[in-house]
């Protein structure tokens, strides 16, 4: 067992930290823990070169108690949120009160609109959902918490490479680790992470539930996808663990889909055909459109983009997300349910979602202070917060944005708020920063190595299948973690956004 201490161990020589290096990029390579580079990289090189994903050289330590809270919650976040999503009264609420000064959200909702009113043929939505948390610790003599950062409804990433970070990190304490002068990592206590299975197996639930074509055609499952992709690696582990089962899978760009896809003609099923743009003789009817892409303005630069998303989610395909499952994971919704009634005698938001006691504790246990950025007495509370240069620095304040670098951290709040009108600022919720113990960590970045304090954030990743007539739940299970590292100076932590990198869990 490693001491609290010294971990993670010191690299007494160039030796050792150089050997390390080396066998983490060969192993990236050799098992597809890999990114392709930025696009000003791609541009300058010929041929396209990938590269080992960002990743730290040792698994981070996290209380076991917290990661083993974060991981039996999940199926209750996954109902909470498959809740959410049929309660389109509750949505519509929250999307007008943003939607007046959100173009994206208010786009997005008259999707939904638009289909409702032809009526909706497929009656089963998809989640693959991950819900992150930083450990919240007071004092050094605290007791840890998890808190909850957001939870993502659409195109939850990295549980491609999440599971090969575990599985390098597993590798390395079984060979390299081992050998270190520093006993600190001599003998490691590490979790199993099922983030690659778990996640195909819900979009097998889903693609198995479909059952066959009324028309006769083979059925697939699509992956939506952004292009250019630098993280198409992470995406391909689900396509290939997928694949291993005998799912047919196509990769697509959102950009094309109205070239490659239509609505069966003549049939009121309206099931979504796909023809692969090397054989469109062949048809396919597609049981599961998976998406990788969507969740920002930027993917709908023309009102053909918005026609492609109007007609993933008026055919039968089962979408992995609706837009009401998407319209779920807003800031906004998350923001509602942390925030306690204004009078003690009513019930928190979330008592209407959650009826069990201890799943309602369970949760409730996992928020921190969020505060809605209206009119209303909690909003002003929160006005003044934001607007205060000392109080600010607690917060951080959000749009309803996903993806990342969309926040504003601390003293950039008030500066922000002073160049848009009063009347917008409904659009953000003010979130209180959560600060993790200090950890240290080495950072492996293309190629380089970044030393010194480091912040986690932990996602678990949760799979749900249900009826959004009935409310029946098909499917529902917890899907493996994600852990990810960033400098102790980085605000943002996403990976893919160059600010975060790829790391695993120990218990010491
Ligand atoms: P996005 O949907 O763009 O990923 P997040 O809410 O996850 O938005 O915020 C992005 C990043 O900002 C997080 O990964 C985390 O590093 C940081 N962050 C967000 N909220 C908090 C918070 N309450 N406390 C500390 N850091 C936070
Ligand atoms: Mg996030
Ligand atoms: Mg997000």
């Amino acid at each position: 067992m490693a001491s609290n201490n010294s971990y993670p161990p010191a690299l007494d020589d160039n030796l050792e930290r150089d050997r390390l290096v080396e066998v983490i990029k060969d192993w990236s390579i050799a098992h597809g823990l890999a990114v392709w580079p930025a696009p000003a990289v791609i541009e300058e090189q010929k041929p396209r070169l990938a590269i080992h994903a960002p990743v730290t050289l040792f698994p981070s330590p996290f209380p076991k108690s917290c990661f083993e809270e974060a991981k039996s919650i999940q199926t209750t976040y996954n109902e909470l949120y498959a809740a959410i999503a049929r309660d389109e009264e509750f949505l519509g609420g929250l999307v007008k009160e943003v939607a007046g000064n959100d173009e994206f959200i208010a786009d997005l909702w008259d999707v939904h609109v638009r289909v409702k009113k032809e009526g909706y043929v497929q009656p089963l939505a998809l989640g693959l959902f991950r819900s992150d948390y930083m450990v919240h610790q007071d004092s050094p003599t605290a007791t840890p918490q998890i808190k909850q950062v957001e939870f993502n409804t659409i195109a939850s990433s990295f549980g491609g490479l999440s599971a090969k970070t575990s599985d390098l990190h597993r590798f390395l304490s079984q060979t390299e680790y081992p050998l270190l002068k520093d006993p600190s990592a001599h003998s490691l206590d590490l979790p199993a992470n099922n983030s690659v299975a778990g996640l195909a197996a819900g979009l097998q639930s889903a693609f198995h539930a479909y059952g066959k074509s009324s028309l006769g055609h083979p059925t697939c499952v699509i992956f939506l996808v952004q292009s250019p992709e630098r993280n198409v690696f992470d995406q391909r582990h689900l396509e290939y663990q997928l694949a291993a089962s005998g799912v047919p899978i196509f990769r697509l760009p959102f950009s094309q889909t109205l070239a490659r896809t239509e609505i069966s003609a003549g049939s009121p099923a309206r099931q979504l055909l796909y023809r692969p743009e090397h054989n469109p003789q062949k048809v396919y009817e597609v049981a599961v459109v998976y998406m990788r892409c969507g969740y920002g303005p930027g993917d709908y630069p023309s009102k053909d983009a918005w026609e492609a998303r109007y007609q993933i989610e008026r055919s039968n395909a089962i979408s992995c997300p609706t837009v009401l499952t998407q319209l779920a994971g807003m800031k906004k919704v998350q923001q509602v349910l942390a925030t306690p009634p204004t009078h003690p005698s009513s019930s928190p938001v979330m008592r209407s979602f959650v009826s069990d006691d201890t799943k309602f504790d369970n949760l409730w246990k996992t928020f921190t202070n969020i505060y809605p950025m209206d009119t209303s007495e909690a909003g002003q509370h929160a006005r003044k917060l934001a607007t205060d240069p000392e109080a600010c620095k607690k917060y951080v304040m959000k749009p309803q944005r996903e993806g990342g670098g969309n926040n504003f951290y601390r003293s950039a709040i008030p500066a922000h708020l002073k160049e848009i009108p009063e009347a917008q600022w409904s659009r953000y919720i003010l979130m209180e920063l959560i600060t993790p113990p200090p950890l240290n960590n080495i950072i492996l970045r293309n190629g380089e190595l970044e030393q010194g304090g480091v912040i986690c954030e932990l996602g678990v990743y949760g799979t749900c299948l249900w009826d959004r007539n009935d409310g029946k739940i098909v499917h529902n299970a917890e899907a493996g973690y994600l852990l990810r590292t960033k400098g102790d100076q980085s605000e943002e932590g996403g990976v893919a956004a160059g600010y975060g990198c790829m790391d695993s869990v120990c218990f010491l």
